[in-house]
């Protein structure tokens, strides 16, 4: 495995040594509040022109267009489950993670960076969802040859902690 994991604080945004940022998407592809809000807000109206035509996506499902007017070269748009509602929940949201680790290997990307899918607006606990990013994570970098380097980008204080700490646990540090 030559692929790095790296936990920051931050925007999603302003991620600009990154290729490829995942916007924790809605079924339509629009703009929206949180994640997806910021992202369309930097990005232009470019991208929801090129978004919303490949949508509607379902739960677990990963789409690519180009970043427009954000420092990187492209967004993959995952939906997450909405937490009480699209089950199972955990399989949903590690396939948001592998989904999209995929498609960026497949695209030949060499750094990605997530936002917390999921633990927002769709209410999934953020413990729980951070055990299930980084373990999708964890079984992913296996077949990734292209991906060189993956960042989580953490909003608050807290979400850091909380993943800081899932880290030491999945990765055995
Ligand atoms: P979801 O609808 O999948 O729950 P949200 O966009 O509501 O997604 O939130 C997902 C997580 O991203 C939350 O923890 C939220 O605090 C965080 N977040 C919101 N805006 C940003 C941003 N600009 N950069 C990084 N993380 C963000």
């Amino acid at each position: 495995m030559n692929t790095s994991i790296e936990l920051t604080r931050g925007d999603i945004t302003t991620q600009k040594d990154i290729d490829a940022i995942v916007n924790a998407a809605n079924a339509q592809l629009l703009p929206g509040g949180g994640v997806a809000g910021a992202i369309h807000r930097a990005a232009g109206a470019g991208l929801k022109a090129e978004a919303v035509p490949q949508g509607p996506v379902k739960p677990g499902e990963a789409v690519i267009t180009g970043g427009h007017d954000l420092p990187n070269k492209h967004v993959i748009h995952c939906l997450g489950p909405v937490y009480g509602q699209d089950k199972p929940e955990d399989k949903l949201l590690a396939n948001c993670y592998r989904n999209a680790l995929q498609l960026a290997e497949n695209k030949e990307i060499e750094s990605i960076a997530f936002p917390s899918i999921s633990t927002g607006a769709f209410g999934y606990p953020l413990e729980d969802a951070a055990e299930v990013a980084l373990e999708a994570i964890r079984t992913s970098v296996r077949e990734l040859d292209n991906v060189k380097l993956i960042r989580m980008v953490l909003f608050g204080k807290k979400d850091l902690m909380v993943y800081e700490e899932k880290m030491k646990k999945i990765f055995d540090l």
